[in-house]
């Protein structure tokens, strides 16, 4: 599993960084068209997808 090589499943397009979360115990991958966005938790090692298709 590699963060750098996410895409977006909707339209391919790469993940872009949104930013760190509170106390860079999460970091935020956004679809840069906003269909996705996918938070990975390090410390859990695990990762929360969401779909925002309309
Ligand atoms: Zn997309």
């Amino acid at each position: 599993m590699s963060l750098l090589t996410e895409k977006c499943p909707i339209c391919q397009k790469k993940l872009k960084n949104k930013g760190q979360g509170f106390f860079n115990l999460k970091t935020i991958k956004q679809c840069p068209d906003r269909h996705y966005e996918k938070e990975f938790h390090p410390a859990l090692e695990t990762y929360i997808e969401t779909y925002k298709v309309s």
